[in-house]
């Protein structure tokens, strides 16, 4: 726990924003150094830049990649910081050109091309939806028009997906989630090549100030040691929840990847393995005050917003949510996004059921 360092005998000469030696933590420390260097690793990647939340490896990865005049293809679900960003403070701050597109139809994405097209960015599963795009079709199209692209993978985690490894130039990570896994700390990771990420350092992290602090580095250190271990009970949970749920007469729909229903489920099993995450969504036949009684009932499972916890939460996402329009049809009547925890699955099961039953729906 340091924020800076002791200087050499002669000071006057060194690069105050050198990120390469111990000066000041913004520029880098140890327990961030050691981070990184195990996110590298983790996913597969030459080079890591961790920054102070997910949000801030989002839009330090975009601010020092694009300039205006650029334009960017971006998922037309994603977490709610990237289409604020596209939509309403890149565009018009900077004047960089963005165009939404539903990624899970990779022709779509094709089509949105410009000839000053340098990013697209994805995120698959999608917050909230699910929805999957094909990172290995999407990173081809990217490359053939001489852009780049970047996969929030924060759903799946690198345990599930290495989007590295399937053709993307970029990963980010919101290690609030997963990686952390414990819901007390805040962190987010851009991994890809050194040629990239040094200037992501330089500007996002040393001028800018996205920097992560050394004690929630270490936390999320920690907690990543336990990532293969939490996944697979994540990923077996959620798949049985999802299961149990698919069969309940009072749920409208359930949108989960690993289900054979789910319209990205081939995709998902050609690019994610063993498992598709903790997190589903689903709906009730029911109306807007009766999906908060039923989680009113609920008492394993909490209601809160984040993911990724080792405990299970769940958030009402209402009919007046901006992006409805964005999202397919069955969305529209508002759902529950679910993140399943790590708890015993029968516990998680039996909590849902007697909420059904407690709220007079037929299960
Ligand atoms: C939570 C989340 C983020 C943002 O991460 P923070 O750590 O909250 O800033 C980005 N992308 C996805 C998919 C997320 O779920």
């Amino acid at each position: 726990m340091a924020n800076s360092y002791e200087l050499p005998y002669d000071p006057s000469g060194l690069n105050w924003s050198a990120s390469d030696k111990n000066v000041y933590t913004r520029n880098g420390g140890a327990n961030q150094k050691y981070l990184e260097e195990k996110l590298a690793s983790l996913s597969g990647g030459e080079d890591c830049v961790a920054l102070g939340s997910g949000v801030a490896a989002l839009s330090g990865l975009f601010f020092a990649l694009l300039k205006t005049g650029d334009h960017v293809v971006f998922s037309s679900v994603t977490y709610i910081a990237v289409y604020r960003l596209f939509n309403e403070l890149l565009n018009n701050k900077f004047n960089i050109e963005t165009t939404i597109v539903d990624t899970s139809d990779a022709e779509k994405v094709r089509a949105a091309l410009r000839p000053n097209t340098k990013l697209i960015h994805i995120e698959t599963p999608g917050n909230p939806t699910t929805g999957i795009s094909d990172i290995k079709g999407i990173a081809k199209i990217a490359h053939d028009a001489g852009a780049l692209l970047s996969v929030d993978n924060t759903f799946a985690s690198p345990y599930n997906q290495l989007p590295l490894e399937l053709g993307a130039d970029f990963s980010v990570e919101s290690l609030t989630k997963y990686i952390n896994g414990h819901g007390d700390a805040m962190g987010g990771a851009i991994i890809g090549r050194k040629e990239h990420l040094d200037i992501i350092r330089f500007q996002s992290q040393v001028n800018l100030g996205g920097a992560i602090s050394p004690f929630n580095a270490w936390l999320i250190m920690r907690g990543a040691v336990t990532l293969p271990l939490r996944m697979k009970q994540h990923n077996g949970n959620a798949l049985k929840a999802a299961r149990y749920l698919e069969d309940i007469p009072a749920v409208r729909f359930v949108a989960y990847p690993g289900l054979e229903s789910h319209p990205g489920h081939r995709t998902a099993l050609l690019q994610m393995s063993p498992g598709f995450g903790g997190v589903l969504s689903f709906g009730l036949k029911a109306d807007h005050d009766t999906h908060n009684r039923f989680v009113s009932n609920l008492k394993l499972i909490t209601s809160a917003v984040s993911l990724g916890h080792d405990e299970s939460l769940i958030v009402f996402l209402g009919e007046k949510d901006e992006r409805q329009y964005l999202y397919p049809e069955e969305f529209h009547g508002g759902f529950f996004r679910f993140s399943v925890g790590i708890e015993d699955s029968e516990d998680i099961v039996g909590d849902l059921e007697q909420a059904f039953k407690e709220t007079g729906l037929s299960i």
